[in-house]
């Protein structure tokens, strides 16, 4: 049996990436950091009926140690780096945390399969982010990086630490610089998931109103479970290397509003209202990727529209706000 070991294995990506694994019969470990809320800790994990299926080993992407403990317990065939401080708008508040956990914790990863497991196959889960103020109008692997947040800035330094282990040290490494992604098991934070909660929360009654930031920035909006397949294909090719993982189609979040509020029947502008607490002291306003390597050499295409994943997050919110009234 193949074995991966993901970090961040409770987040939105790990969840999917371990039910993906699964299914194609892979011995799934998970990177599990201590919570003093164990038992909701696996929450998307048990959402996608999974969570008895997934091992977990015991440890912190800040410790090293119980990193190396990890590789030599599970001796993983494939290591997915998916754990990180991963909301841009908290790594202005958190900025050194975000440094240790999004950029050191990564090299701590990558430090650990250099030691304890040189075999195995790297994925790093770099993020369009990193391009920022973008130099270029669809972003590419070749486009230049122009940070603008802590979160973005600690990606840049974990993206070329695994080019730089795989170049120095042969590593199988690879990073995939993926556009946003988003789905039923999205973080509330997020903007998509943050508008279908709330388009299902005043639909229902349950409240009133949405204060939001910055309404024109635009994003490439993929679902999640067509993203992390993506990131497989990269660790099944010969040689490791870089890919960019969007969907060519670039939105507004006042646009996506307008989606997520329509199919409920109502109208965003009477909801929407706009609070600077939301707006961020430095703005990526537009990203837009250019997926043709990933189709070309991955064979990897997305499946899925922005209507349709809206759809299907409007639908769950809707469905877990219902179970919570009964
Ligand atoms: P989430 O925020 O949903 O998940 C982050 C995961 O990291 C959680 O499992 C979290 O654990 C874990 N984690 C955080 N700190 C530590 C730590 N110190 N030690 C061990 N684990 C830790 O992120 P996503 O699933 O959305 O994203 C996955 C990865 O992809 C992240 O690295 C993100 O930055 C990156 N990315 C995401 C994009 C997106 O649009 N979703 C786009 C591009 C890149 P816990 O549950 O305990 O908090
Ligand atoms: P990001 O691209 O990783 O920062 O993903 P987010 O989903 O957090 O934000 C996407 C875009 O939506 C950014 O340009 C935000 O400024 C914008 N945005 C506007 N209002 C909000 C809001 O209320 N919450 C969040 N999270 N983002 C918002």
């Amino acid at each position: 049996m193949v074995k991966a070991l993901v970090t961040g294995v409770t987040g939105q990506d790990g969840a999917y990436l371990s039910q993906f694994l699964l299914d194609k019969g892979y011995e799934v470990y998970g990177f599990l950091r201590r919570s003093a809320s164990a038992e909701v800790i696996d929450e998307r994990l048990r959402w996608l009926g999974i969570a008895g299926q997934v091992r977990m080993v015991d440890g912190n992407l800040s410790d090293l140690s119980s990193l190396i403990r990890a590789m030599q317990e599970v001796k993983p065939d494939e290591v997915y780096n998916l754990g990180a401080q991963s909301f841009v708008k908290t790594s202005w508040n958190q900025p050194l945390l975000t440094g240790n956990v999004t950029a050191m914790g990564a090299h701590n990863v990558l430090e650990a399969v250099r030691l304890a497991a040189p075999g195995a196959r790297f994925y790093q889960a770099s993020s369009s982010e990193m391009y920022g103020r973008i130099q270029e109008a669809r972003q590419s692997e070749t486009t230049p990086f122009y940070p603008r947040s802590p979160y973005a800035v600690a990606k840049l330094y974990a993206h070329w630490m695994t080019i730089n282990y795989r170049e120095s040290f042969g590593l199988h490494a690879s990073s995939g610089i993926l556009f946003n992604h988003e789905s039923p098991l999205r973080g509330i934070e997020f903007v998509t998931r943050k508008v279908t909660d709330a388009a299902a929360r005043i639909k229902l009654g349950l409240a009133t109103e949405l204060a939001m930031g910055n309404l024109d920035a635009t994003r490439d909006w993929g679902h999640a479970r067509d993203y992390v397949r993506a990131m497989w294909l990269m660790l099944q090719q010969d040689t490791p290397d870089d890919y960019v993982v969007a969907t060519g189609r670039t939105v507004s979040v006042r646009d996506m509003c307008r989606i997520a509020f329509a199919y409920v029947g109502l109208d965003y502008e009477e909801f929407v209202k706009v609070d600077p607490q939301f707006m961020r002291p430095a703005e990526v306003d537009v990203l837009l990727g250019d997926p043709t390597k990933a189709r070309e050499k991955l064979g990897w295409e997305a499946t899925v529209t922005l209507e349709e994943m809206i759809v299907e997050m409007v639908e769950a919110d809707l469905a877990r706000h219902r179970a919570r009234i009964r």
